[in-house]
């Protein structure tokens, strides 16, 4: 693919937005989807043809006649760097524009809570090794993390977990390491798209619960990722209960869902029975070889991250819970969160409320981060009729 089809016309954007969300389209149903004139298709089609984003699919079935050209998202056209950084595993991937791996993606066992002077060259090598295996250049690295991204800078803000990287340019270090563009997003957020697209594509609203370490959420309104005004939508391990008061979160207030529920909370309440759990994915495995104390712990979690989800529920009304992350995806855990849903008597909207757990587990990150590096790269103009005259 040339730099020509790096122009950023929201009109094929908004083609690209189209193909990708329906698997193929005709020129015939483009034309009904935006509204356009048969010549204004045939002109973005054309185009995008060439440049090679998009591809001749098969052919549609119709009775007789020339059958109509399909056209289909080239995945293939580029390759992307993604990653999901976590506070104690993260994952790295060269990637497809869809988020498939091109070469087997590189784990790392990584403190990221040491802070950016100890985690970064980590996390640069891995980068250089994976942009060293792609054909040709990434059109552009994706990278997640677990902390609100201030909407203007771009940069991680007031992390409670990952309080060492307050403010610091990650975009920008990585941008101007490698040359190529680069986007910083919420672990949370990206997990929740890449579960949507994937998996829930007619799933109007989705909220997805990543718990591990800690518990975040990432909203999907309309189809769309809702990020808040500062970025913090979702952050829901910081809801304060009232009955633990006295136990001191990460974020260094009191109360905090995530230090009576998160993964590093029951890791240390295991550890303080004088048993060893390391972190969220520690606690999983006890629970799945069957302790019996870590499986109350688990049920009682649940429960809380329920009550909060109900609060959630009644102000979202979404389709689709999605529950993710080292302990979410455990059925403990989600039965006792579907429990607690079921046992409040919300009416209208936990009527018809799905509750399951991840599709993607450990690639849903990677999947995500694709999806939205590619929703950057190709942003889209909305489909309405009103933008006509200025396309024809
Ligand atoms: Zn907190």
């Amino acid at each position: 693919m040339n730099e020509n089809s790096l122009h950023r016309d929201p009109a094929d954007g908004l083609v690209l937005r189209l193909v990708r969300q329906a698997g193929s389209h005709t020129r015939a149903s483009l034309g009904a989807a935006t509204g356009w004139a048969r010549s204004t298709v045939t002109r973005r089609v054309d185009g995008l043809l060439e440049s090679g984003l998009l591809t001749l699919g098969e052919e549609a079935t119709s009775t007789g006649g020339r059958r109509p050209e399909q056209f289909r998202f080239n995945q293939r056209a580029g390759s992307l760097v993604v990653g999901d950084l976590g506070a104690t595993h993260s994952r790295l991937a060269l990637v497809d524009l869809s988020g498939d791996p091109l070469v087997t993606p590189t784990d790392l066992e990584l403190d990221m809570t040491a802070g950016p002077e100890v985690a970064f060259p980590v996390i640069r090598d891995a980068i250089e090794a994976l942009t060293g295996a792609a054909d040709s250049p990434p059109l552009a690295i994706g990278l997640g993390l677990p902390a609100p991204i201030a909407a203007t800078s771009g940069d991680p803000v007031d992390p409670s977990i990952l309080s060492a990287w307050d403010g610091y340019p990650l975009a920008k270090t990585v941008e101007s390491e490698f040359g190529v563009a680069t986007y910083v997003e919420n672990d949370v957020n990206q997990m929740a798209v890449g579960e949507q697209r994937r998996h829930w594509p007619q799933a109007h609203s989705l909220v997805f619960v990543k718990i591990g370490t800690g518990i975040g959420a990432g909203i999907v309104i309309g189809g769309r990722l809702y990020r808040g005004a500062q970025g913090a939508a979702g952050d829901i391990g910081h809801t304060q209960l009232e009955e633990f008061a006295e136990r001191l979160c990460q974020c260094g207030r009191h109360g905090c869902l995530e230090a009576v529920a998160g993964g590093g909370a029951l890791a240390a309440q295991i550890s303080a029975l004088g048993r060893k759990a390391a972190d969220a994915r520690a606690v999983a495995a006890l629970v799945r070889s069957g302790d019996s104390e870590a499986k109350s712990m688990i049920r009682s979690a649940g429960t809380r991250i329920g009550t909060v989800l109900a609060t959630v529920v009644n102000m979202v009304n979404p389709e689709v819970i999605v529950l993710g992350g080292d302990l979410g995806v455990e059925p403990l855990l989600l039965s006792s969160v579907r429990a607690e849903l079921q046992s409040r008597p919300l009416a209208l909207a936990s009527r018809y409320l799905v509750v399951e757990p991840s599709r993607l587990g450990s690639d849903a990150g990677i999947v995500g981060a694709a999806e939205l590096v590619v929703d950057r790269l190709w942003p889209s103009l909305e489909a309405t009729h009103q933008v006509v005259d200025s396309l024809t």
